[in-house]
């Protein structure tokens, strides 16, 4: 199959042709362990895991290697621990803070069914490289110390700010060019800076004594250099990245090496708002990820990310939850107990969906497709194989992964409805309607709906039930 990819330097969808193909390379931008993870951060972890588990599919399981990193050193973080823990040393208190945070973001990653990325790193295990990369730009004029800082020098880089297409009087009117007496040049930023005593502190690079703590553009150069080589695949993140964190990135890293390029595809997705309005604490519309999750399956949450393609914005509304939810309870129902099998494939034209560009709402319509399909059993194919084909399908996306049963035990909102009783009822119904008491019958129906209880009556004489949300 083609995979094309929309490459953000290039502005072109592009064939994507790995530069080794037995080791495809890609690197995303991990959270800042401060805070929980809210559910826009969830995202590019969706996005790029639908990729990774699509180069996986093409190029064999063992010729991809992602890396998503732990940015375990900034000053957001020192800032949150010495809030919340004022009366520790703040070195211990940041590392209370980051362990939780750490803890949090792979509990809630793994919830929404994100495979683990090949590697991990954190920041404050790559201090060496960074201090390493950091001399290579002084020692060739392309950052220079200044009062206990390095400074990248933008002047000395002719083709700086191609990736987010900006002049350098934009960049300069931009809110977050930080001027500051250090700097040559308002543009320069930051590779290194000296730290407060109590602060995380490292020896420095350059001679510089005082001690000090890298900037956040210079970590990620570090760790995809160290994991991934000087140049590499798939350069991944959420669009506000663009300028200044990839543009910095790209600055460092082809500095340092002399390249003329630091990755071949460039890949962002866009924002996430909630309800029509964008996103913040002071609006009161912060949700994280762990909240959503006490109230729907991860899967749910997973496939309302995919029904958006991923370079355009979502709106995140319950409404769109509930529809989600009702999609996956149909899915789970139609496939029943039925299990994948290694010898069916995925769809055709699910791939190709995936292969241009990861359009997933594509892929998705296949699969609505394949799921009506089934249910009318119009095409007179193997019912079971096209169950075995949803599923397949289904997983590239990272959907349908679990056994029905599976699927409703987890649901949230099931475990709040008492299940004995919602038996009894039921029961107590289908005895009302053997004896022709509709009125009963259909009161037992209404007193389920009050607990949020539906139920469906299916051919065979059974009948089911699901948790249901009312939407205000
Ligand atoms: P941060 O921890 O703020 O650096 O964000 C981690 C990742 O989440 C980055 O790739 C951001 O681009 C992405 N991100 C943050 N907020 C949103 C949002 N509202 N919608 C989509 N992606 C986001
Ligand atoms: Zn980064």
């Amino acid at each position: 199959m083609e995979l094309r990819l929309h490459d953000t330097l290039t502005r072109q969808k592009r064939r994507f042709a790995p530069l080794d193909p037995a080791r495809v390379r890609m690197y995303v931008c991990g959270p800042t362990v401060y805070d929980f993870a809210h559910i826009g951060n969830a995202r590019p972890v969706i996005v790029f895991d639908v990729l990774f588990r699509l180069l996986r599919h093409m190029y064999g399981a063992d010729h991809v290697s992602y890396v998503r990193n732990i940015t375990d050193v900034d000053d957001k973080i020192n800032a949150r621990a010495a809030q919340e823990y004022p009366d520790r040393p703040l070195n211990e208190a940041i590392r209370i803070v980051t362990a939780a945070t750490e803890r949090q973001f792979h509990a809630d990653v793994e919830a929404l069914g994100c495979l683990t990325p090949t590697i991990e790193p954190r920041a404050t295990e790559h201090i060496e490289p960074m201090k390493t990369l950091i001399e290579r730009l002084v020692a060739t004029g392309h950052a220079y110390v200044a009062q206990d800082h390095v400074l990248f020098r933008v002047a000395s880089m002719a083709d700086y700010g191609r990736l987010s297409g900006r002049s350098l009087d934009e960049m300069i009117a931009g809110a977050r060019v930080e001027v500051a007496p250090y700097k040559h040049d308002p543009m320069d930023f930051v590779l290194w800076k000296p730290s407060q005593a109590g602060e995380p502190a490292w020896p420095s690079p350059c001679g510089i004594a005082a001690p000090g703590r890298p900037g956040w553009h210079i970590e990620c150069s570090a760790m995809s250099w160290q994991h991934l080589g000087e140049v590499f695949d798939i350069h991944g993140g959420g669009i506000d990245l663009i300028f200044p964190h990839h543009e910095n990135e790209i600055a460092q890293t082809r500095c340092a090496f002399r390249t003329p390029l630091m990755a071949n595809y460039w890949l962002h997705n866009g924002f996430l708002q909630v309800e029509g309005e964008k996103m913040a604490k002071s609006l009161g519309n912060f949700i994280t990820i762990r909240e959503l999750l006490s109230e729907w399956p991860g899967e749910v949450l997973r496939l309302n990310m995919l029904r958006s393609h991923y370079r355009q914005p979502i709106d995140w509304t319950a409404r769109g939850l509930q529809e989600s939810q009702t999609i996956l309870d149909d899915w789970y129902h139609l496939i029943g107990d039925v299990t994948a099998s290694p010898d069916v494939a995925p769809d055709p034209d699910v791939m190709e969906s995936l292969g241009d560009d990861l359009n997933t709402p594509n892929a998705l319509t296949r699969l609505h497709a394949l799921a009506s399909e089934i249910r009318t059993g119009a095409s007179g194919q193997n019912q079971i194989e096209l169950k075995r084909k949803l599923k397949a399908s289904g997983h590239l996306l990272g959907i349908l992964t679990q056994t029905e049963q599976g699927y409703l035990q987890h649901h949230p909102l099931r475990a709040l409805i008492d299940e004995s009783k919602v038996k009894n009822l039921i029961d107590a119904r289908s005895h009302a309607r053997k004896s022709r008491d509709f009125k009963q019958a259909d009161s037992i129906r209404e007193e389920l709906a009050q607990m949020g209880v539906e139920i469906e009556d299916h051919r065979d004489g059974t009948t089911t039930w699901k948790a249901k949300r009312r939407i205000s």
